[in-house]
């Protein structure tokens, strides 16, 4: 079925797209933080009124289930509505003004900023990156993944419609390797705002550190990554409760959520009783086609990620227990809910990012061992907690390096302003998206300090 199609920019109209937001800063740095404000909450509107055909977009240009899609309209619609608020909080700056003497405190925006986004999102993620670069005073650049570029054009087409300027914001579908790596590496860009692979954004951030010819500052990346998050579950759990949120963590969207749970952590005293729940309840889940109402695991978001995902459940046989492997439609790019039990600590399956719906279930003795366990990767973005003893609950607070920590509920499905969200280690540098501090990355500070002691005035000529 053809949603849309799509052109991919060349390097030499990459070149052109950059030329124009230079062009375009001047004047857009200089508009008053109410009028960029009143952009966003613009587009939040439109975005309201067009909600039902954004989420049709996004079930079928990425197969997302009906109800992520409306729950994903309205993350959007948050970041618009929240980044306005935020930037008018920030523009009231900061005064330390003595006697004598006044000390200005206020942000400027950067320059040229380049958005990269990745396809699991493909309307929030995007939106609250560009955004957030808009509102500050950037020109900003959008690139998104090849996979979701039909429903990045309708957020473009939303942006214009709310008034964003020519030049200020571009939309520049084109392949990462190539436009988007060029981008990066341009001089006259000042800083780039990626969400994806590890991979990639380890590249990126090596890349934009290298001073071009020509170049007069030093590149700002952030860079949000992957993950390998985990779910302790200790023997005082509510086992209903723990076994329905494992579930929606791991499966919904089919595990490509970067928050999804793809490590299980059990206490000994209740690991086979948990097991033998989570296998049944994860059995009763529909698989089929994302636009039918009824599906809670759609496919996969293309055939290279189906076949890389089938390798990995090949090692996972190797590495551990088969507990579940459901099956799926073979009409399209389905794999069905499959469960790993007894899986050691340093198995591929609990290493490696999988992204797709593959979920390891490890056996620990106590809760220490849950700890070290669950901290035992390169990564920190998600983690949870299934417990009913006070003294865990703590000690997970301090010792379980997340970035954002899950207690006695799901894991995904974070809210603007109420869990804002990002890791740390190598899920990622930057601060976290929908929080108080996201919108300082995309400016620079300035202070002025001006002495008002008299000291007489500077007679202008014709004036008595
Ligand atoms: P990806 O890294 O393959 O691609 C992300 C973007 O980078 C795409 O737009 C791609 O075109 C671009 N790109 C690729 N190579 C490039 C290069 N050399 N230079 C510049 N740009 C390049 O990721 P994906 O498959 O789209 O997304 C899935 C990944 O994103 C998972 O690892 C997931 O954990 C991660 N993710 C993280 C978060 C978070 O908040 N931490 C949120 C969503 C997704």
């Amino acid at each position: 079925e053809v949603v849309g199609k799509i052109g991919l920019i060349s390097v030499e109209q990459a070149e052109q797209a950059i030329q124009a937001a230079k062009a375009a800063f001047a004047s857009w740095r200089q508009t008053p933080v109410p009028e960029r404000a009143g952009v966003l909450r613009k587009a939040a509107d439109l975005m309201e009124k067009r909600r039902a055909e954004l989420s049709a977009c996004m079930v079928l240009e990425v197969g997302k289930p009906v109800r992520e899609c409306d729950g994903e309209v309205s993350e959007a619609i948050d970041f618009c509505r929240y980044y306005a608020d935020e930037m008018e909080r920030l523009d009231a700056g900061h005064h330390y003004d003595i006697a004598g003497e006044t000390n200005r405190y206020n942000y400027q925006p950067r320059g040229i900023s380049l958005i990269i986004s990745p396809w699991n999102f493909p309307l929030a993620i995007p939106t609250g990156m560009t955004v957030a670069s808009l509102v500050t005073g950037n020109c900003t650049l959008l690139k998104p993944a090849e996979v979701s570029s039909v429903i990045t054009a309708k957020l473009s087409e939303i942006l214009v419609e709310a008034g964003i300027p020519r030049g200020v914001f571009q939309y520049v579908p084109g392949k990462g390797s190539t436009v988007g790596a060029y981008m990066v590496k341009h001089p006259d860009v000042h800083m780039i705002t990626f969400t994806g692979s590890q991979e990639v954004g380890c590249r990126i951030y090596a890349d934009a550190a290298i001073l071009q010819p020509g170049q007069k500052h030093l590149k700002r990346v952030i860079a949000e990554m992957g993950g390998k998050n985990a779910i302790i579950v200790d023997e005082s759990a509510d086992l209903d409760q723990a076994v329905q949120g494992v579930v929606q963590s791991a499966f919904g969207y089919s595990g490509q959520k970067c928050s999804a749970c793809s490590r299980v952590i059990v206490l000994e005293p209740i690991y086979d009783a948990f097991v033998e729940r989570l296998v049944e309840a994860t059995r009763s889940l529909n698989v089929g086609p994302a636009e039918a109402p009824s599906t809670q695991v759609g496919p996969v978001i293309d055939a290279n990620a189906r076949d890389r995902i089938m390798e990995y459940i090949e090692k996972g046989r190797q590495e551990a227990k088969v507990a579940l492997e459901m099956s799926a439609p073979n009409n399209g790019y389905f794999i069905g809910p499959t469960i790993f039990s007894e899986v050691p600590p340093e198995a591929t399956i609990v290493q490696e990012e999988i992204f797709g719906p593959v979920l390891a279930v490890m056996r620990v003795k106590n809760f220490e061992e849950a700890i070290a366990v669950g901290n035992n990767t390169n990564f920190a973005l998600t983690g949870g907690l299934y417990s009913r003893t006070p003294s865990h609950i703590q000690q997970a607070e301090t010792e379980f390096e997340v970035g954002n920590l899950y207690i006695n509920r799901g894991i995904t499905g974070a809210i603007v302003a109420r869990q804002p969200f990002g890791g740390f280690k190598l899920s990622g540098v930057g601060s976290k998206a929908g929080g108080p501090d996201y919108l300082l990355q995309f400016l620079e500070p300035r202070v002025v300090t001006e002495n008002i002691q008299r000291q007489g005035f500077a007679p202008i000529e014709g004036v008595d």
